[in-house]
């Protein structure tokens, strides 16, 4: 049991975990995040959130408001924190951290600031003469107790972006961290409690087999992001109580560069947004494909490019992330093992750094780095003459996350765009069209199902309610429905239900 024990008149150190909760009830007791992952009171902590739920609470716009400034608060106070967090998991660059971590979750916050009370209201829709005295609108209602299941690579991120759109929505919200990135996981489990309602929102830690326990029960959404095989554990869970999911998921993102192209400018974003974080990107370019002539100039493009970014010696640049465990890898360094491709930079590794050097493999198209998401340091260009059987070959894998084309011509990113089908789509540049709340982030097919950021986030967690607010007058024209049946009845009921009478009104 999580013993709490006072120290002074503001506070409680908690003898589990050691860390002292200032300004907390000892009704915290009850929701420790190690508490929750340690014993078996998860149906206790989502009784308490629903409770809550019902009573009412998070309804309001002021309330929704408040929650979301004081999230905003907390990463803001808290910002050296979780700096230090994020690179003891991964190593991460203050510069990657701040950018795509801390940054990315306040803009979202603000954005859901700013938007909420426009977000929040009834959408009015088109009527027919026999409703023409009617109110009818969609309602975006919260759907009560959701569950958040995050990852590792963009630990904070992955966990708070979407956490943004359900608390926007009205809902009361479980979140899980991976146990992989173990510091974040440790902070965001303290500083949760300390800013947002202990009776709306509680984070639950742990391992599998915590994620198992959790699923055992109730919720009226989940949202995991992770890999496709963990999310059909999710799917089965879910499905013994019909819950819905958002699977945020990730596949293969290929990149293709075909025509003309701005061959130093595309090496230079290609390269960022493959090592960016080390390649644990579930957007990274995964692979490229492109004509021999473009990857003979891409090569030394390529090269030119890690020298001029991470030095001579990318092992000893501050700028390169680490990989997140032992376990990952091993399997990374045993692709580069057994790939029948040629290594034209990069290649090496240090298991106590747990270090892998920005690698780009020469491969055919069945080489094994081209079978499985590689998620990591390694990028592998596959040489396929013609822009149409490049298109081909994706489009014989699974759907991707994102889908990128490099070329000066118009013509062929909109041909390539047409032609395909991923998650998202960007040209002349790798990962950059997620930073935008305004465009919807997921998959599709294999590499996730439904998506957030922004508003897309607030209606993820809600349930669109159809209404119809209605009179008792127009009697005569409704009655037109009622029995004794006849055919004048019916073609002036048909007249009167069209929706094309109400435009002309
Ligand atoms: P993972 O799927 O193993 O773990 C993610 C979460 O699931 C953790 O919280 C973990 O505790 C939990 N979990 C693990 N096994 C479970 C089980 N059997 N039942 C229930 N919960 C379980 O994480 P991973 O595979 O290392 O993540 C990498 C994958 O995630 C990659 O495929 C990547 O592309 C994808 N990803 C997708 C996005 C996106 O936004 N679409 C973002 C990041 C990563």
């Amino acid at each position: 049991m999580c013993v709490l024990q006072c120290t002074d008149s503001l506070g409680f150190i908690c003898q589990a975990c050691g860390v002292q909760h200032q300004h907390l009830q000892p009704a915290f007791h009850q929701t420790h995040p190690l508490q929750g992952g340690r014993m078996d009171n998860k149906s206790e902590i989502i009784n308490r959130l629903r409770r809550s739920f019902q009573s009412g609470i998070t309804i309001s716009e002021e309330f929704r408001r408040e929650q979301l400034s004081n999230l905003r608060s907390m990463i803001q106070e808290n910002e050296e924190k979780i700096l230090e967090a994020l690179n003891k998991d991964l190593c991460k660059p203050k510069f990657e951290a701040i950018l795509a971590e801390v940054d990315l979750v306040i803009n979202e916050l603000s954005y859901a600031i700013d938007n909420l009370q426009s977000w929040m209201q009834p959408e009015y829709v088109s009527k027919t003469l026999a409703t023409s005295f009617d109110d009818c609108f969609v309602r975006r209602e919260p759907l009560g107790v959701v569950l958040i299941i995050g990852t590792w690579n963009y630990p904070l991120l992955l966990l708070i972006t979407p956490m943004v759109g359900a608390i926007a929505a009205g809902n009361c919200v479980v979140i899980k961290p991976s146990e992989v990135s173990a510091a974040v996981d440790l902070l965001i489990a303290e500083l949760i409690p300390k800013y947002l309602s202990q009776d709306c929102y509680a984070v639950v830690s742990g391992g599998e087999d915590d994620s198992k326990a959790l699923l055992q029960n109730r919720f009226d959404h989940i949202l995991y992001t992770g890999s496709q095989d963990v999310a059909r554990s999710i799917l089965q869970a879910a499905s013994v109580h019909l819950t819905p999911v958002t699977l945020e998921l990730g596949g293969k993102c290929p990149c293709l560069i075909y025509g003309t192209v701005a061959i130093e400018i595309a090496a230079r974003r290609l390269v960022w947004a493959k090592f960016f974080n080390a390649g644990q990107s579930c957007v990274a370019p995964d692979y490229v494909l492109c004509s021999k002539e473009t990857r003979d100039a891409l090569f030394p493009a390529l090269c030119a490019t890690l020298k001029e970014f991470y030095g001579k010696d990318p092992q000893a640049s501050p700028d390169l992330c680490r990989i997140v465990s032992q376990r990952h890898w091993v399997r990374l360094t045993e692709l580069l093992k057994k790939t029948n491709g040629t290594i034209i930079v990069g290649g090496e590794s240090d298991p106590k750094e747990k270090y892998i050097a920005p690698t780009v493999v020469d491969v055919a198209e069945d080489d094994i780095l081209m079978k499985k998401e590689i998620f990591g340091p390694i990028l592998p260009i596959v040489t396929v003459e013609s822009l149409e059987k490049a298109i081909d070959f994706v489009n014989n894998k699974e759907k991707p996350l994102a889908l990128y084309v490099f070329s000066n011509e118009s013509s062929v990113v909109d041909t390539v765009m047409k032609k395909t089908s991923s998650g998202g789509f960007c040209s002349n540049d790798g990962m950059i069209h997620m930073t935008l709340p305004g465009l919807p982030f997921g998959g599709v097919g294999s590499s996730g199902w439904g998506s957030y950021h922004g508003r897309w986030g607030f209606e993820t967690f809600s349930h669109r309610r159809g209404c119809m607010l209605r009179g008792w007058g127009l009697e005569k024209l409704n009655g037109l429905r009622y029995p004794p049946y006849g055919d004048t009845r019916l073609s002036w009921l048909r007249w009167s239900a069209t929706t094309k009478m109400c435009l002309l009104m």
